[in-house]
């Protein structure tokens, strides 16, 4: 029997379908797509009678035929990856012929998902199993079995193979494309490319034009309606022009309620016409992808997605945690306020700009004795107290002025200098501070630098100025009176001169070079008594210069170091007591200065104990000095303070009396034995008014309150004589003695035993 067949190439015996109608994978109808390859034209008609409307796995066939192995390789060149299965003559050309065209197909055109099913017109004639199993060949039928039923049954199973093995390669495909636009993502930093990129890719998965956009959510946020807390982070396509808006200015309703929808069910969505990715991130943190696509995907592209978004899920969170990396190398997680790299090159863009003019600068500001507020009320507190201050900072310049947190309670500012005036900046620290409950007033000392073009007209950089700044801040410190100080050429001089001395000096403490101390005697002018010494420490530097302790001990205050050399000072005093006791002198008093610094930090009476203990100075030979600020600062703490050291049962003596400006009814609450006139009182003592004089008034006070009081800078017999008719019998001058080693005192108190100059 031999049906003429028509002799094209292609031939569909489905008039239904047209001949665009591929089995593209989408759009249009789809289609298995069978090959028939057979040298006998009854075989062709045979098969297209018994597969007459047949359709496999709910698709309808389309044949194509060939006559030839040669004919069919130029189909299967020209349509390879559509077909899904070929009917395939053994015994064409050649006996071989059909063979040989698997190895062709299989080898050549590396076509491995099309199913094979080998034909054969003689019943007995059968492949060896080994090329069965080499070339993939899916089954093997005699001519005979071209029945309806038969075909359908064999070409059903290759064609399910086949679509198996399709999916798994699409998948593999994909996972492929998965894994390298993953690693091309992570590449990004910023969120809007990292977004887009992932639209990108995502189109080109789903070989779509990328028209979509992203949503982020921030953090979990309070507003009620979900799509106002979203914002678009990236967008391709028509969207494009919404990134960084919120997603609820976007014009489509429609948009808006399916990623609403998909946020609501944390779950990706996919409609007709859209797409709706959900990525979950780290806490609150959460992406949209809305992707618009023009039908609804194949289950193929949806398992792909699937994996796309818990791969990009991890992608997105790198992002996050990126920007937040960026946020902490450029911003005070705190304060929220740019951190000094931050500061830096903004300041240093603006200086470089050509519009700086040079009355600019920069102020530098630290909260005086902040680390005491932390201790006394807790880091949380101190951290609250913090971000008050920023706030306000904040507040109470305009926009043109940078401001940034270099490092603990220190602030920066960049501005104009007419409107960073020192009155400004500590105008804004006049109102108390409120934490957590606490009001707290805080002080604070500036340092001004001042732009300033140099020889060659070129401006400073950001780093130099806050170096001026923290020059002029360094010498605002050295003085409690001052609050501010403007940098000036030569404060950079003194300012390394004390960089200098202070090494010196950290050298003479640790080899215990160069620094004494020296006793100067205190005297009873009526009993004419040695009543005490006072320990003054001297430095003779490296190179053989006496320095004074009004130069280094502030120096050794600001840096700290005065809690060493006050402790050693104390060690000293209380050994040489001992000795002069041990040689039969057991009513000399010792006094001891205390800077403030020393006396606040923590430990202090510990030390003075076991000093006391370690040397076997008895407490009650012992005065300690304090100066009036130390006294005025924090009376409740001070008199707590004070209580434990009089506990001990040393004295304690208030030094430089007069010179600041004590509350009297403070002073009345602390424990005070021993008031000293300042020097400066005894030189302006004058004759002819000494009853109306300050050193009056501090005598009737102390007179008043329980306490002595002791004259220093005694220098003349007059100013003697002037103090004794007031009523102040204790002295200390150079008129007695000036302070003396330790072995010169000896000499002295012999000579004063012998004939007290009293
Ligand atoms: P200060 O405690 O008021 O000590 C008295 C200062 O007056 C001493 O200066 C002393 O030499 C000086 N002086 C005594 N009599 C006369 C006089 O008749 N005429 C004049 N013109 N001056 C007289 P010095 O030794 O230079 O000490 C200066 C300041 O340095 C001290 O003032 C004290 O505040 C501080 N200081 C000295 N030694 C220590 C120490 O070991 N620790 C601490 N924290 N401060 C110390
Ligand atoms: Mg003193
Ligand atoms: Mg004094």
């Amino acid at each position: 029997m031999s049906i003429p067949v028509p002799r094209d190439d292609l031939i569909d015996f489905l008039d239904d379908l047209d001949e665009d109608g591929r089995d593209d994978g989408r759009g249009g109808q789809l289609v298995w797509t069978v090959l028939i390859v057979d040298d006998d034209d009854e075989v062709h008609h045979a098969t297209m009678f018994a597969l007459q409307n047949a359709s496999v796995l709910d698709r309808p066939l389309r044949l194509l035929h060939a006559r030839s192995a040669g004919e069919a390789r130029s189909i299967l060149e020209a349509q390879g990856p559509e077909i899904a299965v070929v009917l395939l003559d053994v015994v064409m050309e050649t006996p071989e012929a059909g063979l040989d065209l698997v190895a062709v197909i299989r080898r050549e055109l590396h076509l491995t998902e099309l199913r094979i099913i080998l034909r054969t017109g003689q019943p007995g004639y059968a492949p060896e199993l080994s090329v069965v199993r080499d070339y993939d060949i899916n089954d093997y039928k005699t001519k005979a079995e071209l029945t309806h039923v038969r075909l359908v049954t064999a070409l059903t199973a290759a064609i399910r193979s086949f679509e198996q093995i399709r999916t798994i390669s699409a998948s593999r495909r994909g996972l492929d494309m998965i894994v390298k636009s993953a690693s091309e993502l992570f590449g990004r930093r910023a969120l809007a490319s990292f977004a887009e990129g992932v639209l990108t890719q995502i189109a080109a998965l789903l070989k779509l034009e990328p028209e979509g956009l992203i949503c982020v959510r921030n953090s979990v946020s309070f507003v009620r309606d979900i799509d106002s807390s979203l914002t678009i982070a990236g967008a391709a396509g028509r969207f494009r022009a919404h990134v960084d808006r919120p997603l609820s200015d976007l014009a489509e309703r429609d948009i808006i309620t399916t990623i609403s929808r998909c946020v609501e069910s944390r779950q990706s969505l996919y409609d007709d016409h859209a797409t709706v990715l959900y990525l979950s991130g780290e806490a609150g943190r959460a992406a949209i992808v809305y992707l618009a696509t023009e039908s609804p995907l194949d289950p193929v592209d949806r398992r792909l997605l699937e994996v796309f978004a818990v791969n990009i899920g991890v992608g997105f969170e790198n992002v996050g945690l990126f920007e937040r990396l960026n946020f902490f190398a450029y911003f005070d997680p705190l304060t929220r306020l740019p951190n000094r790299v931050r500061f830096i090159e903004e300041v240093d863009q603006f200086l470089n700009s050509p519009v700086v003019a040079s009355d600019y600068g920069v102020a530098l500001l630290d909260i005086a004795g902040f680390s005491e507020v932390n201790n006394a009320l807790g880091q949380r507190t101190g951290d609250a107290l913090l971000m008050a201050v920023a706030r306000r900072l904040k507040g109470a310049f305009p926009e043109g002025v940078r401001l940034a947190r270099l490092v603990g309670d220190s602030f920066v500012l960049f501005g104009p200098l007419t409107i960073l005036q020192p009155q400004a900046l500590l105008k804004v620290f006049d109102a108390p501070f409120h934490a957590r409950g606490h009001g707290v007033p805080l002080r604070i000392r500036a340092g001004f630098a001042p732009v300033i073009s140099n020889a060659e007209g070129m401006l400073p950089r950001t780093s130099d100025l806050l170096r001026d700044a923290a020059v002029a801040l360094g010498q605002a410190k050295l003085d409690p009176a001052v609050r501010y100080c403007a940098y000036s050429a030569q404060m950079a001089g003194q300012a390394r001169k004390r960089v200098a001395m202070l090494n010196e000096l950290r050298a003479a403490i640790d080899f215990q070079r160069g620094l004494t101390v020296h006793y100067q005697p205190q005297v009873d002018a009526v009993s004419h008594e040695l009543r005490g010494v006072e320990a003054l420490i001297r430095w003779r530097n490296e190179r053989g210069e006496m320095v004074s302790p009004q130069d280094f001990i502030p120096l050794a205050e600001y840096t700290g170091l005065i809690g060493e050399i006050g402790a050693w000072v104390f060690r000293q005093a209380c050994n040489q007591l001992v000795r002069w006791r041990q040689a039969g002198e057991d009513s000399l008093i010792v006094a001891v200065n205390v800077s403030a610094l020393q006396f606040r930090q923590e430990g202090f009476v510990d030390m003075i104990r076991s000093t006391l203990a370690a040397s076997g100075a008895p407490a009650d030979r012992i005065e300690l000095e304090i100066t009036e600020s130390v006294a005025m600062e924090e009376v409740d703490k001070v008199a707590a303070q004070l209580r434990a050291l009089k506990s001990l049962g040393i004295r304690i003596a208030l030094d430089d009396f007069g010179c600041g400006f004590s509350s009297l009814s403070s002073l009345s609450r602390l424990p005070i034995d021993r008031v000293k006139v300042d020097r400066c009182f005894v030189a302006e003592l004058d004759p002819d008014n000494a009853g109306s004089g300050i050193v009056h008034t501090i005598l009737k006070l102390a007179e008043g309150s329980g306490m002595s009081v002791v004259a220093e800078g005694v220098e003349t017999i007059e100013q003697a004589d002037l103090l004794q008719q007031l009523g102040c019998r204790e002295m200390q001058g150079f008129l007695y003695g000036r302070p003396m080693a330790a072995d010169e005192f000896d000499i002295w108190l012999g000579h004063f035993h012998e004939e007290p100059m009293v």
